[in-house]
């Protein structure tokens, strides 16, 4: 790693610690744990980076596990997008494994919890239980089934092993401290019956563990050095330490860092999957969504997220990134790699009355104008008729307009000067068509005399012209913070996705599905994966160009 790429951050400073007092050997083991019960958003790829990250830093190894305890929530649908996002982000795991894989030995340490006397097998319900939990300020009441032999709790967890209660009948608990300020550690569930089918165990079980229960000893067994998590999860680390402690098994080190938030939307399977289900978007990979699929079928690549990652740093207090800062973020990497092109969305026809019907002047352009290092020149025809932007031409121009009125001359960019003559309008008053004449003489875009030009314009043959369609998406949610005592579905933006028609180069004819481009003056785009067909271009607007990040920073 290069040294002005060096990353510092906590989490490194902690590990840093141990490889000087050897608590690990110098050993770095750390695994991403995502449930699969959804797809990936953008605050995943943060603890993806910080995980992967730290592994490749110090030759360490980076486990992909699926914490897949709850069956009621999990398929294999998502397992698969997992993978496939943590790939796409340009991550390689080391073993991809799966808690459900150890139902088995996490049974056998609940055995081993009853033999210690600290578990036990409770049947109180769920509501008693919350009752008898207390709150922050009442201490917990211990259950009446809190001193059960250890004969007995075998007995009776073999039974709920068994399948002989019913759901709710029993649970076994962790025999902690019912007074303990932590709320936690008051007695914890550590199994619940659930007569379910897991997508990977069949019906081999229905008994299934708890997160916390599963997830130390998940990392114990796979010998994890560093269990990187949330903030969320600082109130259970005391609960992590207590299991392993008791069982005496390889003790990881739990590390809470702050969450991702972005503004203007939402970071929470559980919440996406809602807007999913109700059909508030098309599907997980809507492009408005923060998911992983989202952003990569909004035109996002790899490299602006994990650069996205790198700038907001690794903190251990909670706060909002600005969503304009991940548009910074992907401006930049495209800025550097899309090739440019004109794409004219709102399309008004040009008449250039002094170029003859039938006639085609071709201009050589490059693609990669803005990089020196690389090019791909290609040729744009010209014709009598071509598409202008509906915008660039006003019929009563505000001041300091510099496109396209009457008598005034403009270039089209990479062509020739062209000086509007009239326009013409239809019935209801709209115009429909603008009239001008070009120079010959500025052919390329530069006037013999050296006149001066103000505006330039981009443009489309309208012979050659490829018609699209264009989707310009908005935020999901119009306002930057969301109202908590309102429903979020209220707050989503009903205006957040709005189709224009375009017609865009023939160059484009052969571009591939999820490339992307700069439409000069435009923004950046990409050709949809999703909904384009032989006969039908749909272009995705990644992000303008206008880049309010940068002004704002100033
Ligand atoms: P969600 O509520 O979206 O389902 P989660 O925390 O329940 O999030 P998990 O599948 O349990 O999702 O998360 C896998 C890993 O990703 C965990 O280590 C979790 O802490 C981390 N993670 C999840 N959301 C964020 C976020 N917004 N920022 C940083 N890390 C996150
Ligand atoms: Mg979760």
């Amino acid at each position: 790693m290069s040294e002005e790429k060096k990353i510092s951050n906590f989490v490194r400073d902690i590990i840093d610690g141990h490889n000087e007092d050897g608590r690990f050997d110098k050993v770095v083991h750390t695994r991403f744990p995502p449930e699969p019960n959804g797809y990936l958003h953008i605050g995943h790829a943060k603890s993806i980076c910080l995980n992967f990250g730290i592994a490749r830093d110090y030759d360490g190894k980076c486990n992909l596990r699926f914490d897949d305890t709850n069956p009621l929530k999990e398929n294999v649908e998502f397992i698969n997008s997992i993978k496939e996002d943590v790939k796409w982000l340009g991550f390689e795991w080391d073993a991809e494994l799966y808690a459900s894989d150890y139902f088995q030995q996490l049974y056998d340490m609940a055995v081993e919890m009853i033999n210690l006397k600290k578990a036990y097998v409770d049947d109180l319900s769920a509501d008693d239980i919350r009752k008898y939990r207390g709150s922050l300020t009442e201490r917990g009441k211990e259950s009446p089934n809190r001193s059960r032999s250890v004969e007995e709790n075998l007995e009776l967890f073999e039974k709920m092993k068994n399948g002989e209660f019913d759901e709710g009948e029993k649970v076994l608990r962790a025999k902690v401290d019912m007074s303990s300020p932590i709320i936690n550690m008051r007695d914890p569930v550590m199994y619940r019956i659930m007569k379910v089918t897991h997508h990977r165990t069949g019906d081999d079980w229905v008994i299934y563990p708890t997160y916390d229960w599963a997830h130390g000893q998940s990392d114990s067994i796979e010998g994890i050095t560093h269990s990187i998590c949330t903030l969320e999860f600082e109130n259970h680390r005391p609960l992590y330490d207590w299991y392993l402690h008791a069982l005496e098994i390889h003790h990881p080190q739990q590390i809470e860092f702050a969450r991702l938030n972005l503004t203007h939307t939402l970071m929470s399977k559980r919440k996406l999957g809602v807007l999913v289900d109700q059909g508030l978007v098309e599907g997980w990979d809507d492009p408005r969504l923060p998911t992983i699929s989202g952003l990569r079928r909004r035109g996002y690549t790899p490299e602006a997220i994990r650069n996205f990652c790198d700038k907001i740093g690794v903190a251990k207090a909670n706060s909002t990134v600005e969503f304009q800062l991940l548009e910074h973020t992907i401006r930049d990497h495209l800025n550097k790699v899309a090739p440019r092109a004109m794409g004219v969305m709102n399309p008004l026809k040009l008449t250039i009355t002094n170029l003859p019907e039938g006639e085609t002047k071709y201009f050589e352009v490059d693609h990669y104008r803005h990089d020196p290092d690389k090019t791909e020149m290609r040729k744009v025809p010209l014709t009598r008729e071509v598409y202008i932007e509906r915008d660039d031409f006003s019929e009563n121009p505000p001041p300091k307009y510099f496109r396209l009125a009457v008598g005034r001359e403009v270039r089209l960019m990479g062509a020739c000067l062209v000086t509007c003559t009239d326009f013409v309008k239809d019935d209801a008053g709209n115009v429909v068509e603008v009239l001008g004449t070009y120079d010959p003489e500025s052919l390329g875009g530069q006037a013999p005399d050296g006149r001066r030009v103000k505006g330039t314009i981009h443009w489309v043959s309208a012979v050659h012209g490829l018609k699209a369609k264009v989707r310009l998406y908005d935020h999901l949610f119009a306002e930057p913070h969301l109202d908590e005592d309102v429903d979020f579905i209220e707050q989503v933006n009903k205006d957040s996705l709005v189709t224009v028609e375009a017609v865009v180069e023939p160059g484009l004819k052969d571009a591939q599905k999820g490339v992307s481009f700069q439409f000069m003056r435009k923004g950046y785009f990409v050709l949809d994966t999703v909904d384009t067909t032989d006969d039908k271009m749909v272009f995705i607007r990644t992000v303008s160009l206008r880049d309010s990040w940068k002004k704002k920073q100033k």
